[in-house]
């Protein structure tokens, strides 16, 4: 579908950015109420990054999907649904606020609203170690995202490594696509949520398929190890795999031999569009900065709600359910209490998580002074410790001595990372312009 307008959508009462579990649970349920509602994906088709999927493929693989897909038919009943459109500031003038999006023909396109659903979602959590920039060196959600995306299977043998229960998904996905899998290698213990309430609630059924998809496929799962390195000549032929202390010092290594890595240390919410509307941050549970948000999810800028990944990330239970909640909210309706107990629940369920899952220091002397630590500017780890030695006591001083996170994206992948170079928690983003856009987008903003 395409906007009336190609430059200048009809006012709508509300503009939901991200069509994933959150921003389609928040948009059909504003648009039941009565509500005009307009939702823009960067995507190609709704889902987010849980519902990635292909088009006409199966849908059992991915619990949930065909709920999903019947939501967005729904919504596109109801509502207008603007695909391949990349939002990338919102501005306000009185009490409406303006979308600016861009096609991916480059043709810019604006949304006047009243209220502004931010649900973006997230993005992985990258930590750099030597030989991270090898081609067959993945995050573990760049290789999901293939596999639900494209149908791709990034290598023939692969190595899963990081933390977190994402892992699982990943290794058992890959296995079932026909990888040999030859291990998952969790730095923390792997353990450590097995007795939460709301493990034992919803959340243990998914974590045995996953287990016995991995035993199905003879996949092992080691706990207290890591990839410290990966090698190659021109791609990847092999990682280290270090066994580790609680606090991530190497205690011994060995070599595996491999062509593929899908790593992942966790994620970084999207949350620049509120950065930049002035909504006030907190630090996750994790130190990630999230949008702070009330119970109805509202951000502390009036008209500006979030939901999912950018308040704090906790799973596609928890983005549909305060998608709900913020639908209901933006359309005046009462938020029942039992959703919002439930959401209490899932909160703490996504904080113990993190708890579980930190990232320990240890990972920095993984590095060599020539690991690059920005790979869009190639910035060595000795040129961040030069910076620090010089003066540099934040990360973005780091960036003014040393350019990372100049680059084309941003600091989005050496942000974390160079935050804790730093020895400081990871600011909120300041990016006025939230994706990469033309200049004559730019330029269209002066006749808004
Ligand atoms: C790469 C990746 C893969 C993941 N895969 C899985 C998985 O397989 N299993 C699992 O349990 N969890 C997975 N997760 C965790 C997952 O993010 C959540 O569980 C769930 O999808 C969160 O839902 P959400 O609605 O908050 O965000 P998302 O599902 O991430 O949806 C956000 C949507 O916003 C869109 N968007 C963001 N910024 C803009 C913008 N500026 N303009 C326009 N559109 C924008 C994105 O394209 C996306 O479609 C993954 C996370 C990542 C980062």
């Amino acid at each position: 579908m395409s906007a009336p307008d190609d430059r200048v959508s009809a006012a709508c009462d509300l503009v939901v950015v991200g069509g994933g579990p959150a921003g389609v649970a928040g948009a059909l349920t504003a648009a039941l109420r009565g509500l005009n509602v307009v939702l823009v994906d960067s995507g190609a088709r709704l889902g987010g990054q849980y519902f990635r999927h292909q088009a006409g493929a199966a849908h059992t693989a991915t619990p949930g999907l065909d709920r999903f897909l019947r939501q967005g038919r729904a919504l596109g009943e109801r509502a207008e649904v603007l695909l391949g459109h990349q939002v990338w500031t919102v501005t306000r003038d009185g009490d409406r606020l303006t979308v600016h999006c861009q096609t991916p023909d480059g043709r810019p396109v604006a949304i006047r609203c009243r209220d502004l659903l931010i649900a973006t979602g997230a993005h992985d959590r990258p930590l750099p170690f030597p030989g991270w920039d090898l081609p067959g060196v993945l995050t573990a959600g760049g290789a999901q995202a293939l596999l639900k995306g494209n149908g791709v299977v990034a290598g023939g043998r692969v190595v899963v490594g990081g933390t977190g229960p994402f892992l699982l998904p990943v290794a058992a996905g890959l296995a079932g696509a026909g990888a040999e899998v030859l291990g998952v290698f969790e730095a923390n213990g792997g353990l450590a949520l097995a007795r939460h309430p709301v493990l034992a609630l919803g959340k243990a059924g998914e974590a045995a398929g996953y287990g016995l998809a991995m035993a199905r496929h003879r996949v092992p799962y080691r706990t207290h190890q890591a990839v410290i390195a990966a090698h190659g000549e021109r791609e990847l032929e092999a990682v280290t795999v270090a066994r580790l202390d609680g606090d991530w010092n190497v205690l011994a290594t060995r070599e595996v031999a491999c062509d593929t890595l899908a790593v992942g240390y966790g994620f970084v919410p999207q949350i620049e569009l509120g950065v930049e509307l002035g909504c006030q941050t907190r630090p996750d549970a994790d130190g990630m900065p999230v949008l702070a948000v009330d119970g109805r999810q509202r951000t502390t800028v009036d008209g500006v709600w979030a939901a999912g990944e950018p308040t704090g990330v906790g799973g596609r239970h928890l983005a549909e359910l305060e998608g709900r909640i913020a639908g209901l909210a933006v359309a005046g309706a009462p938020v029942p209490g039992v959703l919002a107990r439930r959401r209490r629940r899932m909160r703490a369920f996504g904080e113990a998580l993190h708890h579980a899952y930190p990232v320990k220091p240890g990972w920095q002397s993984w590095l060599r002074d020539d690991t690059l630590v920005c790979r869009c500017e190639e910035v060595p780890v000795a040129r961040v410790r030069a910076a620090l030695a010089l003066g540099a006591t934040d990360a973005r001083s780091v960036k003014l001595l040393a350019r990372p996170g100049m680059g084309w994206c941003q600091g989005r992948v050496c942000g974390y990372a160079v935050a804790c170079l730093a020895g400081e928690r990871p600011r909120p983003p300041r990016r006025p312009i939230a994706q990469p856009i033309s200049l004559g987008a730019l330029a269209d903003l002066d006749t808004h």
